[in-house]
């Protein structure tokens, strides 16, 4: 006998016929992004690459439902982005830290949990957790201004995950760090990616990055954005040594033939 097929898990990421112009009927107007659709499944790791001022941060404020789409839909979870965003449904990391000077390391962590309304103790023992998942707990009582780049980073990615979402968005996550600091950066992220089991969407304009990171990549046309192609970059497994390896260099250069068409 047949089983009745198991109710589907929504998508992490549905975006459906999204167009998005600023300022409609004006001189200024701007058609940011043009007839897109996007579909990321749970788990997935995917990063957006696209020239400088194509749409990524538009595509990404309008999944985090800061942004409403001029036409088109947005699902995170399968709730319109806007509910997911008020359920808490994911964290969002931008290329500066944004943390607060006058907050040590924890109490930034637990910042999120102080305006939701947890317990001093249940925020302790989470901004505990986090800390030590990004390798900051012998920083908890140090303020944002004695730690380096970074590390802030890695504080503002602990205080992201802080209240246990599915999905991170990251804006240029480590645009700011020094090539060294990004590789352990991008390293760092993976191994969270496992242990949190979080769907990640990724802003970048840095092709070896998207192709080192991802279990796949969509790439962006020039304003107004639009998908230009889906590429699978799952090469085996993340691991560093990756990146000196013929598949990769291979790969990247697929990407940079289509961000060039
Ligand atoms: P990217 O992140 O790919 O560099 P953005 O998404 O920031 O690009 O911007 C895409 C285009 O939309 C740019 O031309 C930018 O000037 C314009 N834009 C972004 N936000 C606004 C806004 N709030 N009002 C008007 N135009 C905007
Ligand atoms: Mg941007």
């Amino acid at each position: 006998m047949v089983k009745p097929a198991a109710p589907e898990e929504p998508l992490a990421v549905e975006v459906v016929g999204v167009n998005k112009t600023f300022n409609p009927g004006h001189s200024s107007e701007v058609q940011a992004l043009k007839d897109l659709d996007m579909s990321i499944t749970r788990g997935e790791f995917v990063s957006i690459i696209g020239p400088s001022g194509c749409g990524k941060s538009t595509l990404l404020r309008l999944l985090a439902g800061l942004l409403p789409p001029t036409t088109g839909t947005v699902s995170i979870n399968g709730k319109p982005a806007l509910a997911a965003r008020k359920n808490l449904e994911y964290g969002i990391v931008f290329q500066s830290p944004g943390l607060l000077g006058w907050r040590t390391v924890a109490k930034n962590v637990e910042l999120p949990l102080e305006i939701i309304g947890w317990s001093k103790s249940r925020r302790r023992e989470r901004s505990a957790e986090m800390l030590e998942l990004v390798e900051l707990s012998s920083f908890a009582k140090y303020f944002p201004q004695q730690l380096s780049g970074g590390m802030q980073q890695r504080v503002s990615i602990a205080r992201a995950l802080s209240f246990e979402p599915s999905l991170l968005l990251m804006d240029e996550p480590f645009g700011a760090l020094d090539e060294i600091t990004r590789e352990s950066m991008q390293n760092a992220l993976l191994r969270i990616w496992r242990e949190f089991a979080v769907t990640i969407v990724f802003v970048t304009h840095s092709i070896p990055e998207a192709v080192f990171l991802s279990t796949s990549v969509s790439v962006l046309s020039a304003r107004p954005a639009r998908i230009l192609k889906n590429l699978p970059t799952e090469l085996g497994g993340h691991s560093p040594s990756i990146r000196s390896e013929e598949k990769f260099f291979h790969r990247v250069s697929e990407v940079r033939e289509v961000l060039r068409s």
